[in-house]
């Protein structure tokens, strides 16, 4: 058992792009009642804005390479320190560097938060491939789906708000595999800054919902399983 009823678990879920970090962390938020704090997300929203750093961002993003640690410690800092999650948070997408890493130990300090468990979703490049090329989002809510393994109830609009389901701009193949290189080169460090004792390895080629059973049963055994999208 690695996270007992009395902490509250900070989470990190650490994968490659597509390896269903998104899908993962909001079933594992919504089975503990904790939020997901997710960077790309954050950063997606900061690119949004009409602003010379919104557009960087965009740019960064669109490129599929990774945004500078100054501006995504800078945004995870804000979120977590405006709203403590007190029961704890699930980290997705973050940290992608060691520095990173560092400066996220010393602000869980801060704010009376634990060390992290750290859950790292394996996944083969076909697997990537796949699922990516099914990804889909809405343009309005930000509602993730898969035209094969979770497609919407309402055909090419979203289930929640009607909006349209369109493509990442960073989900074609050639910025993949930009965005699976990074991942890799990244991934290493990441792992050996940790330790093993704080990474649980996760075979994420498998079904999507034993993947979350597997999570849930070694996270926070004995917990009622709720497969909820958050
Ligand atoms: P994701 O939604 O996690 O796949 O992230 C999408 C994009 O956001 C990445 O390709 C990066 O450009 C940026 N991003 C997200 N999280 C981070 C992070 N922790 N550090 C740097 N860039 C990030």
């Amino acid at each position: 058992m690695l996270l007992n009823s009395e902490t509250a678990p900070v989470v990190l879920f650490m994968g490659a792009p597509g390896s269903g970090k998104g899908t993962q962390s909001g079933w594992l938020a919504a089975s503990l009642g904790i939020p997901v704090v997710a960077t790309g997300e954050l950063l997606r929203a900061e690119a949004s804005r009409n602003t010379s750093e919104g557009f960087r961002i965009r740019q960064l993003q669109a490129e599929g390479a990774l945004v500078d640690d100054k501006t995504v410690c800078g945004v995870v800092e804000s979120r977590l320190r405006r709203n403590t999650p007190r029961r704890g948070v699930i980290l997705d997408g973050f940290p992608r560097t060691v520095r990173q890493a560092e400066f996220l130990d010393q602000l869980l300090d801060d704010l009376g938060l634990p060390r992290p468990l750290l859950l790292h979703l394996d996944v083969s490049t076909t697997g990537i491939l796949r699922r990516l090329a099914g990804r889909r989002q809405c343009a309005v809510c930000g509602s993730v789906y898969n035209l094969r393994s979770k497609p919407s109830l309402k055909g090419s609009r979203c289930q929640k708000d009607g909006g349209a389901l369109v493509q990442r701009d960073d989900d074609t193949e050639g910025v993949i595999l930009h965005r699976m290189a990074e991942f890799e080169s990244s991934t290493a460090p990441i792992l050996a800054y940790y330790g093993p004792s704080a990474v649980l390895r996760i075979d994420a080629d498998r079904d999507a919902a034993v993947v979350a059973a597997d999570i849930l049963h070694a996270v926070a055994p004995g917990t009622a399983y709720h497969l909820a999208v958050a």
